[in-house]
């Protein structure tokens, strides 16, 4: 399949990495017949390969709480093992009302407004193809997360991004106002922003919601580093005057818990809405793995020191790189948010950041993630001396990554 929005970024599919035909949602089928893999994937592959630090794919390198290893243990002991309810065991989908009224005021009914996925992917692809008719426009910031170039395209709908600028990766407005049009049908929002690390203020949120209601779109917010958050707070999109009726909230434990294997998400939003997406998601998955749904439930229900402390030593991971980071001479942008921070490498004379990535692991042993592929044409161009780093890792696995990365300079 050759979707509109693969035509409209001038890729040619059979010349273009597998990544970069995931990003437009074009056939992941490579020319000789293989299966193409995400950028996610091609990294960690390489990584593994060569021994090198995996600093490029975004997970954990320690588990989360062993009270919720636990329950899960539990669960499958106690018989939890077949198929969950098609939109998430009772207590979950409470537990998660529950996190929202608590966080945020918000109070989505558990049993109409609330269903659990299988990971936040599940529920961006559910609800994108809930909501996307053939030629419709989706609109996002740029750089994306890959998924949701892939969904659209799979959708059939266009994929309208508005840039985020460096350094501190905030949308250019102008250009976010221009973005819509009367065919947008879906925001798709990312708030904490993988792979910038912005956390977007209230203003930016509250444009975004006037424009949608202007051009009478929907918003589809991805919330996942809701809690990974430094000195900020992290504001959900739904909390705005207008923006409750028209907003699906996603958020997912692998990020809040640290136990990205387990793929249990969900989201919340007005009961149509939800229902529709329930709809897909049957068709999907049907249901989501049974036995984590509990103790999801309980991580749900953690006193507020358990956040604090996982945001705080996140923070306290992010400098420990940060600081690597520039002394190997790399331009740093601090994020506000998420385990992911973004270096220019242009003050090393580098200009094509993908060549980089795939020859980083062989000069020094550390993998990263080139921001380009997160991007179309305009955006990697904008981009391409830009890498993403995962600090989502022990303090002494940072501090080696630091200093193998300190002598890449003499490597160049
Ligand atoms: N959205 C964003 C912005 C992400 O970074 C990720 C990756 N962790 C996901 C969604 C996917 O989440 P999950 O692993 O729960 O499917
Ligand atoms: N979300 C993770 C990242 O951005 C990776 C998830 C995946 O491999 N698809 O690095």
């Amino acid at each position: 399949m050759t979707s509109p929005a693969a035509k409209s970024q001038h890729l040619p599919a059979g010349d273009a990495a597998p990544w970069q035909r995931a990003a437009t949602g074009a056939n992941l089928l490579s020319p000789d017949g293989t299966l193409g893999v995400t950028i996610f994937e091609e990294m960690t592959t390489l990584a593994v390969s060569t021994g090198a630090i995996n600093l490029g794919q975004g997970f954990p390198d320690e588990d989360g709480p062993a009270e919720m290893k636990a329950a899960a243990q539990a669960a499958i002991t106690a018989g939890a093992n077949q198929y969950a309810p098609g939109k998430g065991i009772p207590e979950l989908r409470e537990a998660v009302s529950a996190h929202q009224q608590r966080f945020y005021r918000l109070a989505p009914d558990p049993h109409s407004e609330v269903v659990i996925t299988t990971g936040a992917t599940e529920a961006i692809a559910a609800s994108l193809l809930a909501f996307i008719q053939p030629g419709d426009e989706v609109l996002t910031f740029e750089p994306f997360y890959d998924s949701y170039g892939a969904i659209i395209g799979l959708a059939g709908g266009v994929h309208v991004t508005a840039p985020l600028l460096a350094p501190d990766f905030m949308p250019d407005m102008d250009r976010l106002e221009a973005a819509f049009s009367s065919r947008t049908r879906v925001v798709m929002l990312n708030n904490p922003h993988n792979p910038t690390g912005a956390v977007f203020p209230r203003e930016v949120l509250s444009r975004i919601v006037e424009l949608a209601d202007k051009h009478d779109a929907l918003i589809v917010s991805d919330e996942v580093y809701e809690h990974l958050t430094f000195g900020v707070r992290h504001i959900p999109i739904a909390t705005l005057p207008g923006a409750a009726e028209r907003t699906i909230t996603i958020s997912s434990a692998g990020k809040t818990f640290s136990f990205t294997g387990w793929k249990i998400g969900w989201l919340s939003g007005p009961e149509r809405l939800v229902a529709a997406i329930r709809t897909v998601k049957q068709f999907l998955s049907y249901s989501s793995g049974t036995p984590f749904q509990g103790a999801v439930a309980l991580g749900l229900g953690l006193p507020d020191s358990f956040y604090e402390e996982t945001a705080a030593t996140l923070q306290h991971k992010r400098d420990i790189l940060a600081a690597g980071l520039r002394e190997a001479g790399l331009g740093v942008y601090l994020p506000q948010g998420t385990y992911f921070i973004n270096v220019d490498t242009a003050p090393l004379g580098i200009s094509d950041a993908v060549e980089l990535a795939r020859k980083l692991p062989h000069l020094v042993g550390v993998a990263a993630i080139p921001v380009p592929v997160f991007c179309h044409a305009e955006g990697a161009e904008r981009t391409r001396s830009l890498l993403r780093f995962a600090f989502c890792k022990q303090q002494g696995v940072l501090e080696e990554a630091a200093s193998r990365l300190a002598g890449l300079r003499d490597k160049l």
